[in-house]
């Protein structure tokens, strides 16, 4: 973990500037956001006679996220775990039946007893069958199963992989048949539009028997049922199905302890603020739990469920939208409940920092340390430089020196140079066509120096031309020292 400049100063109760100042004179420009990495903060602060201390940041023990606490292991004793209902994803070619599917079952199921049914549609749904349920992430299709693995997060139980049974088996089946297979994930095959006149599911079991979906009457180990999304057909033995999958599996999830899900998907409402519904996967979410999700933190304020209604608490598998973070998380990240709001800020603050770190290392200029790595990655072609110097002889020796350092892979080119010190026109100059700024016997302005911060443009002071050219040779060819 690391320390900014300006964190660090402030820890020690000095201007960052006089930081800043130390670091120029040890040879490295730098900006007050720049991140110090652990070595490098002891060494100052020892300067000034304080010590550093390495307390890593542990996101992980806040947020009680050790492969332990997984489900299943140590941490939750078999006593704790409870069966928890599964989390389906409706998977297949475009035009075979997933959208009407999803709705099949809505109607089917949901209507049944319940007062106005589904009304909100929230990303996922729940429906129950014979006192059992199942969950349903409302969004057809393996683009969203994909982006959520990408993420790292597993949302999907069991895929029901709808084939039309007058279509068969197209290229987006068997993309589907990869990724459930390269997630791990069962498959339950739905063979859809049983109603036409052409359907042929025995041509659908032959085609599928390629991708070892063998049916259970032919000797494999795959669940068929065959439906008809459109005149609701066999839908509810389609649910038997993907229950008896389930109980194969033994999906169990300890509810009593704090919760811990997936976020389907997420919106800023006008009203409400930011709007998540969170798949919940351990645990139990509570009204008033102080949460963070991403770079986000808060507290649940309110918690509407598919139907609707308010709900006080959430457990395993149930999707619920949770209003109450101070911004928008993205689809696929997850949202913990933690021991208090401090926490959650704190986790929430951290993840900040790092993105910023993370981009400003993205935006930062040329530097002689990164050029070999530019160069390597293609990124940079030739290096340019602005030279000062306190006399024109200088000038002209480091011009003709610095010159015939160029490759085939890196070309020098001085931009600009001139005698005196190195003012905020020189930095501009530099900033603008990504150049480094070398100085002989010459200091920044103190603006400049500041400018230079702010633009993130690299500059190197020297006394001896050779030093300079050396440094340089080295940069080009990646064996530049760290600069401390
Ligand atoms: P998706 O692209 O996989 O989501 O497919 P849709 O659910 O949008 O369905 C594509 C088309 O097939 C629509 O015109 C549906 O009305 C039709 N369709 C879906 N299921 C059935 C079915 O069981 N029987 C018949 N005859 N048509 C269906």
């Amino acid at each position: 973990d690391s320390i900014t400049v300006g964190e660090l100063a402030k820890r020690m109760g000095i201007k960052a500037n006089e930081l800043i100042r130390e670091l120029m004179k040890q040879g490295s420009m730098v900006t007050i956001n720049h991140p110090l990495d652990f070595e490098t903060a002891a060494l100052l602060a020892s300067e000034y006679n304080y010590e550093v201390e390495n307390v890593a940041f542990d996101e992980a023990a806040i947020l009680e996220d050790s492969p332990a606490v997984k489900p299943g292991t140590e941490e939750d004793k078999p006593e704790d775990l409870e069966l928890r209902p599964p989390v389906v994803t409706v998977m297949g070619h475009v035009d075979h039946g997933k959208t009407s599917l999803l709705d099949a079952i809505r109607a089917a199921k949901v209507t049944e007893g319940e007062a106005g049914g589904i009304t909100q549609h929230i990303g996922a749904y729940h429906v129950e069958l014979n006192g059992r349920k199942i969950s349903f992430l409302d969004t057809p299709g393996h683009e969203a199963f994909t982006a959520m693995r990408a993420r790292g997060a597993k949302a999907t139980d069991i895929v029901i992989l709808v084939v039309a049974a007058d279509d068969g088996v197209m290229p987006q089946t068997k993309e589907a048949i990869n990724h459930a297979k390269a997630a791990g994930v069962p498959i339950v095959v739905a063979i859809n539009k049983i109603d036409k006149p052409d359907a042929n599911p025995d041509r659908v079991k032959q085609e599928l028997t390629e991708f070892e979906l063998i049916p259970e009457e032919w000797g494999g180990e795959t669940i068929f049922a065959e439906v008809s999304a459109k005149e609701q057909l066999n839908i509810e033995s389609l649910l038997e199905m993907v229950l008896l999958q389930a109980e194969v599996m033994e999906l169990k999830a300890n509810p009593n302890k704090r919760g811990r899900g997936i976020i389907v998907e997420a919106r800023l409402d006008k009203g409400r603020g930011p709007v998540a519904t969170v798949l919940v996967q351990e645990g139990t979410l509570h009204i008033g739990d102080p949460i963070v999700s991403g770079v986000h933190h808060g507290r649940v304020r309110s918690m509407v469920d598919d139907r609707g209604e308010r709900v006080e608490n959430a457990g395993p598998s149930m999707p619920v939208e949770v209003t109450g973070l101070s911004g928008v998380p993205d689809a696929g990240d997850l949202l913990y409940a933690v021991e208090d709001e401090k926490k959650a800020k704190d986790v929430a603050l951290h993840r900040q920092q790092k993105l910023r770190e993370a981009e400003l290392a993205k935006t930062s200029k040329i530097s002689l340390d990164q050029l070999y790595a530019k160069i390597q990655e293609g990124d940079v072609k030739e290096l340019k430089v602005v030279i000062k110097a306190d006399v024109q002889g200088s000038v002209e020796a480091v011009k003709d020196a610095l010159v015939k350092l160029s490759t085939d892979a890196c070309r020098l080119v001085v931009i600009h140079t001139g005698v005196g010190g190195i003012n905020e026109s020189d930095i501009n100059l530099a900033s603008a066509s990504d150049a480094v700024v070398l100085g002989f016997n010459v200091r920044p302005e103190p603006k400049s120096s500041q400018l230079a911060e702010s633009e993130g443009v690299d500059i190197r002071l020297y006394n001896i031309i050779y030093d300079a050219v050396s440094d340089i040779k080295n940069a080009m060819e990646g064996l530049l020292a760290p600069t401390l």
